[in-house]
C-alpha cells in the first residue's frame, strides 16, 4: 500500500510538507515549464478522480492550447456523492498537496487565477485550505496567482461542475448547458474564459507525479486506470473507513481486508458506488476496482465510495430511497430528470411498499429508465438510469417480492423492513470506524 496520499498522521504546518518534499513537484514544473509539465501530465496517465475518469494531461492539453487570454482552474472540493467522505479526508490529511497541485495546474494551463470551490459546511477542511494558502503564500510559492477559496451550499449539485463555475461567480447551483472548456468563469460578450475543474483527490496526486515522474506513477494501479486511488466504504460492514489502495484493487479487499467484513451469519447483497451507478450484486465482488473493470460489469467506479448491502436488504425499497434523493436534488431545468426521477422514485416506493406491485409499475418503471436522460443538461438523469436499471436487471428476485400483487400465493414475502437512509456523510470517526450521517 503505497499511502502517498494519505499520511499517517496529518500534515499541518508547511514546513513539515517541506521536510517530506514537499513543494519539489512545483520547482520540477517550473524548471522544465508548461508544455512538459503538461505532457508530464498526459504520461502519467492520471484520470479524474471525481467520478468521470477524464484523462488530466488531456484536459490540461485544451485549456493550455486554447486562444483565450484569460483562464482559470478550479479545485473541486464540494464532495456530495453519497458514500464518499476521501476529499475531505484528504484536505484534511495534507491540504498543501491539494495547494500545490492547483498551483502545477495554473502554471501547466498560464491560468490568470485559481479557485477552491468547497461547501459552507467543510469547516474543518476549510480551515485547513486556508491555512495552506496563506503559509505557501508567505513563502512565496503563489508568485502573482490570485487563489480563492470559494464556500458554497450544501446542495448535491454544486459538486457539478458547471453548477461549482456559477456559484463561484456569485449564483445558485444550476448547471449550465455549456462545459467549462466553453463557457469558463467571468466571460464577457466578446471573451471567453475558460476553465478547467479538477476533483480535490485528482489534484492531490499532481505535485507527487511531478516529482517523482510518470512512469513512477504508472508502476501502481492498472494500465488504464494508473496509481493509488481513495476509497470510502460504508454500509452493512464491521468498519467503515477511508483508504488508500491501489487502482485495482479487488473489492472483496476492500469489503474484507478493511471493512472487516459483515456481521456473522451475513453475506453481501450488493455494492454500489455512491448513488449514481448500477449496483453490483456479490458475483462482481473479485472485480478490480479500476475504471475499465467496474465499466465492463456495467458499473462505474464513480468517487470510489462504495456502499455495502447485507443480505436482507431489498434492493427494491434501496433504489426507492436513492432514487428519492436524486429527485429532491435533481434541479428542474430539464423536465425529463425532474419528472423521472420523481416518478422512478414513486414507482420503486410503489412497488416497495408490498401493498400496490402490479406489472403496470415495472413498466411504468422501465418507461421512466428510457426517458430520465432525455435533453439533460448534467448527468444526473444519467446517474438515475443506471441506478434504476441495474436494480431492474440484476434484482429481478427482489422485484418478484412485490410485482405478483398481495394475493397471490405465488408472490414470495419480503422480508425487509428497514428504513433506508442515504448515506450522505458529515464526519468520520477514524477510531470507531464510523461515519456521521
Ligand atoms: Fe437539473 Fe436534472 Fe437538468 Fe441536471 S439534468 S440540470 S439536475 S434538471
Amino acid at each position: 500500500m503505497p499511502g502517498f496520499l494519505l499520511p499517517e498522521l496529518p500534515i499541518t504546518s508547511f514546513a513539515d510538507y517541506r521536510s517530506r518534499g514537499g513543494g519539489l513537484g512545483l520547482q520540477r514544473a517550473l524548471e522544465i515549464g508548461r508544455s512538459a509539465t503538461v505532457l508530464e501530465m498526459r504520461s502519467s496517465g492520471l484520470r479524474g478522480r471525481g467520478g468521470g475518469g477524464f484523462p488530466t494531461g488531456i484536459k490540461w492539453a485544451g485549456l493550455a492550447d486554447d486562444p483565450a487570454a484569460d483562464r482559470y482552474v478550479v479545485a473541486n472540493g464540494a464532495e456530495g456523492e453519497p458514500g464518499t467522505f476521501k476529499d475531505r479526508w484528504l484536505m484534511r490529511s495534507n491540504p498543501y498537496q491539494l495547494v500545490e497541485g492547483l498551483l502545477i495546474a495554473a502554471f501547466a494551463t498560464s491560468a490568470v487565477g485559481a479557485y477552491i470551490a468547497l461547501k459552507r459546511s467543510f469547516e474543518v477542511e476549510a480551515e485547513a485550505i486556508k491555512r495552506a494558502i496563506s503559509e505557501m503564500s508567505s513563502e512565496g510559492l503563489l508568485g502573482e496567482l490570485p487563489v480563492g477559496v470559494v464556500e458554497g451550499p450544501d446542495d448535491y449539485l454544486f459538486g457539478e461542475e458547471k453548477a461549482m463555475l456559477e456559484v463561484i461567480e456569485g449564483n445558485d447551483p444550476l448547471p449550465r448547458l455549456y462545459p467549462p472548456y466553453v463557457q469558463g468563469l467571468f466571460e464577457t460578450p466578446n471573451e471567453s474564459h475558460p476553465a478547467a475543474v479538477n476533483n480535490v483527490e485528482t489534484l492531490s496526486n499532481v505535485p507527487h507525479i511531478m516529482r517523482e515522474g510518470a512512469e513512477w506513477f504508472r508502476s501502481f494501479g492498472t494500465n488504464q486506470s494508473p496509481g493509488t486511488m481513495v476509497f470510502t466504504i460504508s454500509g452493512d460492514v464491521q468498519r467503515e473507513s477511508v483508504v488508500e489502495l491501489e487502482m485495482g484493487t479487488s473489492l472483496s479487499f476492500l469489503i474484507y481486508g478493511v471493512g472487516e467484513g459483515l456481521p456473522a451469519g451475513r453475506s453481501v447483497k450488493a455494492v454500489i458506488s455512491g448513488v449514481s451507478n448500477a449496483p453490483l450484486p456479490s458475483r462482481f465482488l473479485d472485480l478490480p476496482m479500476s475504471f475499465e473493470a467496474m465499466k465492463a460489469a456495467g458499473s462505474g467506479l464513480g468517487a470510489g465510495g462504495f456502499i455495502v448491502y447485507d443480505d436482507t436488504a431489498c434492493m427494491v425499497r434501496v433504489g426507492a430511497a436513492l432514487s428519492r434523493f436524486l429527485n429532491r436534488e435533481s434541479c428542474g431545468q430539464c423536465p425529463p430528470c425532474k419528472l423521472g426521477t420523481g416518478e422512478i422514485a414513486a414507482r420503486l416506493e410503489e412497488l416497495g411498499s408490498g401493498a400496490a406491485g402490479r406489472d403496470a409499475d415495472l413498466e411504468e418503471l422501465r418507461g421512466w429508465i428510457l426517458r430520465v436522460t432525455d435533453a439533460n443538461r448534467c448527468g444526473l438523469g444519467a446517474g438515475q438510469q443506471a441506478l434504476a436499471n441495474g436494480i431492474v436487471t440484476e434484482f429481478g428476485k427482489d422485484l418478484e417480492h412485490h410485482t405478483l400483487g398481495p394475493d397471490s400465493e405465488e408472490r414470495p414475502a419480503c422480508t425487509d423492513h428497514r428504513t433506508y437512509v442515504v448515506p450522505a456523510f458529515t464526519d468520520f470517526d477514524e477510531a470507531a470506524g464510523a461515519f456521521t450521517t
